[in-house]
């Protein structure tokens, strides 16, 4: 049985959040002489702590409550607040499947917390035979799913996440940074039936603000509460917060843009597959692809020698390179740069 409490680590349960002043006053107007502000200038004043219009909006956008809403300074803070939070440094664990995202592993070093890496099967997807031993150790807390998953590209199975989300009693994470370019439905709609599920998200793809660093959890209200207390009071900037309200308020940029994207996916795979170099391009349900050649680094130096910086791989999966999808103009300067390359 899943039980909160039990998984927490015991100084979050007890600790006491810093109280801001603006904690405690909520009124809009007013003299205020209570936060040792200047009284001059335009971003004088601390931001809301809360970040309430923009959960507002989120919440109208994908009809989750408000309380089910948790701000974060990019996806990365996210990740870091969830171990300290869970897992206890030295003692506890946390696990995902690699290929994955590098901040899983990072976070956790900085946390002194051991991240299990299970691999991936051939076809990029979860072997929950080799994670059931798993869900006997109490020690284990987190379990980090990245869907669609970078740098592979790809879902994870739905009956897959849902046997974790059933058989394991302490959390699992389901990384949704890319899910805006599939239609997939959000794990986000399924807090309600499981009470040991985060999904996170972020502005930084789709939306198209990754210097403005804003990453969302949704979760249970008990989990929300427990990143509240332990974010920094002001973890998110006036400035940053007012941009992600003015992106999910043009919500026709959004879409024309997302759409751009996505049939210049479809063009880079037909020009992509007939390069003699690429050898395999793996299904992709984000704005990347994971493509392999012959020879990871040397094809990755050709290109940043002729100015196209793609993201080497081949540590992770053989021989691969991960290319963003661009601007038309920036994939034509590409496919361009991979012909000369081919024929040289
Ligand atoms: N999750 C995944 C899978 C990512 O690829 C990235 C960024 N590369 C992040 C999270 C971090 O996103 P953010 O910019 O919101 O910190």
């Amino acid at each position: 049985m899943f039980d909160l409490k039990t998984i927490v680590r015991p100084n979050i349960l007890g600790l006491k959040p810093y109280s801001s002043a603006r904690d405690e006053f909520k009124g809009n107007v007013g003299v205020f002489l209570d936060a040792n502000e200047n009284p001059f200038g335009i971003l004088n004043r601390y931001p809301n702590s809360d970040q309430k219009l923009l959960k507002e909006k989120l919440s109208q956008y994908h009809g989750i409550a408000i309380k089910n809403i948790f701000i974060g300074n990019g996806s990365d803070e996210i990740i870091d607040l969830i171990y300290r939070i869970f897992c206890n440094p030295g003692k506890d664990k946390a696990l995902t499947f690699t290929p994955t995202f590098g901040m899983y592993q990072v976070a956790a070093d900085i946390n002194a917390i051991e991240l299990i890496m299970l691999p991936l099967n051939d076809e990029f997807q979860i072997n929950t035979d080799n994670l059931k031993p798993y869900f006997k150790d109490e020690t284990l807390k987190l379990i980090f799913i990245c869907s669609p998953n970078n740098p592979t590209g790809n879902c994870f199975k739905k009956s897959d996440i849902e046997f974790i989300l059933q058989s394991f009693n302490g959390i699992v994470i389901i990384d949704e940074a890319y899910a805006d370019f599939n239609d997939n439905k959000s794990w986000s709609q399924s807090i309600e039936t499981y009470p040991n599920l985060i999904v996170t998200q972020t502005f930084s793809k789709a939306w198209a603000l990754a210097a403005a660093r804003i990453g969302i959890a949704y979760a249970n209200e008990e989990i929300i509460q427990l990143l509240n207390k332990v974010k920094m009071p002001y973890n998110i900037s006036k400035l940053n917060e007012t941009a992600a309200i003015e992106a999910l308020e043009n919500r026709i940029t959004f879409e024309a843009n997302k759409q751009i994207i996505l049939e210049e996916k479809k063009k880079l795979i037909t020009a992509l597959k007939k390069l003699e170099i690429i050898k395999k391009i793996y299904p992709s349900d984000a704005n990347f692809l994971l493509v392999e050649v012959e020879d990871a680094d040397r094809l990755y130096q050709n290109l940043v020698e002729q100015k196209v910086i793609t993201r080497k791989r081949n540590s992770l999966v053989k021989n691969s390179i991960r290319i963003t999808v661009g601007k038309p103009e920036e994939n034509e300067k590409l496919i361009k740069s991979l012909l000369s390359i081919s024929k040289s």
